[in-house]
């Protein structure tokens, strides 16, 4: 009902006004933006509880966001989305701004396509899509199981399913691939995303694997993950893209993963920050740090389990606790479903149901070969946007 409430809203503000769809630049911070324009900082920032305040930092460079200028040229309405689920509106009302954090309404599509292969799976899928991002799920979703290199032959296909989601009418997000073929030297490859959603092959064994440590021992977690959370007391949308693990100051804090350190330094509401690219697109990140260990620094590649940190109250928090996140592909996932050791193969009734969905996606993918499926490119809409299109994107609640 309240989801519905923001639509109409949405709809019935933006009617015959021109939104603006602009690029986040790199390097702009949210507060920055507030200032460039003049929106006031203590309503729409130092005001806000603390995972609001750490969530206006997910902004990323690129990014899509939407404006709606009054007539005077100042910020009436913006739509700045955090994350495929999450956006942050502000909006003028009675002389004031507000913020609020509301769903971010999608469109999915499943779309699929069939490709010869003339150079590489890379060259040809970029070749065909214009989509880096179409590439790298491929790529990523076989890394681990094929070696593609002197193994194509000329003549060989690939067959990609998967979901494609849009937002205003632009694509949006990470396409997320689910089930995929890949000839070489004539010889089928399959992958499938199972119902736990983890890449399996056709036999049923698990072809993508990534295991995570406790990066504390004997914490208590104070606040659980919460991608997108209706706050049924706070009557608003909450979201929290990490797990806070409550402990003693100065508990020591081990990589939950072996991988480079891509970021060691103060990050605003975080407090001191860490942030660690692992294989396979994930990223594991620790916040309100008291200290680094010595050594600890951008650029320098650790072990899994060893100690890179202390346990503090840095930042926006209210006490010592590690807020832990964990990325895939920039998107944030719960850490606890990785962190449990997962079994390699499947057995009785759950490979029983990989089976049944795996047959379902044999059929789509022979299908799409034999009919020699295109990529077909979606239209870009017009910049202008009227009722019609809100219509339109209030199709996607299917
Ligand atoms: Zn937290």
């Amino acid at each position: 009902m309240l989801r519905l409430f923001f639509i109409i809203s949405l709809c019935v503000s933006l009617f015959g006004a021109e939104v603006e769809q602009k690029r986040w630049p790199k390097d702009k911070t949210y507060l920055g933006f507030l200032q460039d324009h003049h929106l006031p900082l203590r309503d729409l920032y130092y005001n806000l509880d603390k995972d609001d305040q750490i969530l206006t930092q997910e902004m990323v460079p690129g990014i899509h966001y939407s404006v709606v200028k009054k007539e005077d040229g100042t910020v009436d309405q913006l739509l700045l989305p955090l994350n495929d689920e999450l956006q942050i509106h502000i909006y003028f009302d009675n002389g004031k701004y507000f913020f609020e954090i509301i769903p971010i309404i999608k469109t999915k599509k499943t779309e699929a396509f069939m490709l010869h292969i003339t150079s590489s799976p890379h060259y040809n899928i970029i070749k065909e899509t214009h989509s880096v991002k179409l590439a790298k799920i491929f790529i990523s979703a076989f890394q681990n199981s094929l070696d593609f290199k002197n193994n194509i032959r000329k003549g060989d296909r690939l067959v990609m399913i998967y979901d494609q989601f849009y937002r205003l009418g632009n694509e949006f997000s990470m396409p997320i691939l689910k089930a995929a073929m890949i000839e070489m030297q004539g010889k089928k490859h399959f992958i499938y995303l199972n119902y736990d959603n983890e890449y399996y092959n056709e036999n049923g064994t698990k072809v993508q694997g990534f295991l995570l440590n406790m990066p504390v021992h004997g914490a208590r977690i104070s606040s659980p993950f919460t991608k997108r959370r209706w706050h049924p007391i706070l009557k608003r949308w909450k979201a929290h893209l990490g797990v806070d693990l409550a402990i003693r100051r100065g508990t020591p804090v081990h990589a939950a993963g072996s991988g480079r350190i891509i970021y060691a330094a103060r990050a605003g509401s975080y407090g001191n920050l860490i942030k660690i690219q692992h294989s396979d697109g994930y990223e594991t990140r620790y916040a309100h740090l008291k200290s680094f260990r010595r050594g600890i620094r951008r650029g320098k590649y650790v072990k899994k389990g060893e100690v890179i940190a202390y346990v503090g109250t840095t930042g926006r928090s209210t006490g010592p606790h590690l807020h832990f996140e964990l990325r895939k592909n920039g998107e944030a996932i719960d850490p606890f479903k990785i962190v449990q050791v997962t079994k390699k193969r499947l057995r009785g009734r759950k490979k029983a149901k990989f089976l049944e969905l795996r047959d379902k996606y044999n059929k789509e993918i022979y299908y799409h070969l034999n009919h020699q499926t295109k990529f077909i490119k979606k239209a870009k809409m017009p910049r202008k946007c009227y009722f019609s299109k809100f219509t339109l994107l209030d199709e996607s609640k299917e």
